[in-house]
């Protein structure tokens, strides 16, 4: 239930409101509207009518039931786009969110150097995976909290937030320590247990869509973290699995604009794996960007060939640094800015 409150309701009246919905068994979530303040009523959907009851309160303009099943992801709830802090960045609202750097971390040298050359070219946060989710348990499985060290290193060095996966629950107080930006993989979109512990951190988290999920079951993933508290989430589209083999993944373009009417998050696109091809990602940045996105996840390797992981979809600093400066026209077209 959404309880919208009068533009003129007290902060007495809003306490007042908020203990009321507690005392019914459900959490509230206060919303601050432009004009008016708005508190989600979220919990267990028996018994919600219950809550209609608030509408006879002080300062209450009036009760109106959330229709969709994920409630505080929803538009809804949150007429304004969300702008998420990711270490001092921001992202949603008119900026583009450049997230450069390797699949997995690999050295000093190469961590480093990669943190350096995406920033020069314009990338405002920087990745690296230092736990890897591999198809095969043979493949490199990353360098753990020694990877995290030193992504920790290259930040020191160029001030780009760090975002990096987590698989774990047990590892989530950890990889926190040295993250800016949690990132949940395409294969943990529905590990739940996971989702639960990444709601009741204060940290961003950029969830990744799954290969076989749909934007409804994305948008349930979503409603995991936000209502266990954590209401700072990006979403990530890095490609779905379709009967198509020329491409790695196939990039859900239509998912922009779609999950921009359903929800007030951010979508950022991910077109290294949604590809697979270093050569195509330009062309689908493009694409994400003209559709709407909010930024772009972009793997980037000093040396591709000899990469540990995905080398075949990695840019070169350069290419990467070209596809920015060619970038930079369409960002302003759209009235977007990369700052
Ligand atoms: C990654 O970002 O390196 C990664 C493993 O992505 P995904 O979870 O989308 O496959
Ligand atoms: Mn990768």
């Amino acid at each position: 239930m959404i309880i919208v409150m009068e533009s003129t309701a007290t902060e007495e009246e809003i306490l007042a409101v908020e203990n009321k919905i507690r005392a019914l068994g459900y959490n509230p979530h206060e919303i601050i509207g432009i004009e008016r303040k708005v508190i989600g009523a979220v919990g267990d959907e028996r018994g919600k009518e219950q809550l209609q009851q608030i509408e006879s309160m002080p300062g209450v303009e009036s009760v109106v039931p959330i229709l969709k099943p994920y409630k505080l992801a929803s538009r809804e709830m949150r007429k304004i786009d969300s702008i998420i802090n990711c270490g001092g960045v921001p992202v949603g609202g008119k900026n583009i969110a450049l997230i450069a750097g390797p699949c997995s971390v690999e050295s000093r040298e190469q961590i480093c150097t990669t943190a350096r050359l995406v920033k020069n070219a314009g990338a405002n946060l920087m990745r690296g995976g230092a736990y890897k989710p591999r198809t095969s348990p043979y493949s490199f499985q990353g360098l753990e909290e020694e990877g995290l060290k030193l992504l920790a290193e290259a930040k020191a060095q160029t001030g780009l937030p760090i975002v990096t996966e987590v698989m774990n629950p047990r590892e989530v107080d950890l990889v926190a320590r040295y993250a800016d930006v949690m990132q949940v993989g395409a294969r943990n979109v529905q590990n739940f247990s996971l989702l639960k512990e990444l709601g009741q951190i204060k940290k961003p988290i950029l969830l990744k869509r799954g290969l076989m999920t749909t934007i409804k079951e994305f948008l349930m993933s979503t409603e995991y973290i936000l209502s266990e508290g954590n209401q700072e989430v990006i979403l990530c589209e890095r490609g779905i699995r379709t009967f198509e083999t020329a491409t790695r993944n196939t990039l859900d373009i239509s998912c922009i604009p779609v999950l921009k009417k359903e929800t007030h998050l951010p979508i950022i696109i991910d077109p290294s794996h949604a590809t697979g091809h270093w050569d195509l990602v330009e062309s689908m940045s493009r694409a994400s960007i003209a559709a709407g996105a909010d930024g772009l996840m972009i793997e980037v390797h000093p040396d591709p060939v000899n990469a540990f992981s995905d080398g075949p979809q990695s840019l070169k600093p350069a290419k990467f640094a070209k596809l920015v400066q060619d970038l930079r026209p369409l960002i302003e077209l759209m009235g977007r800015s990369l700052n």
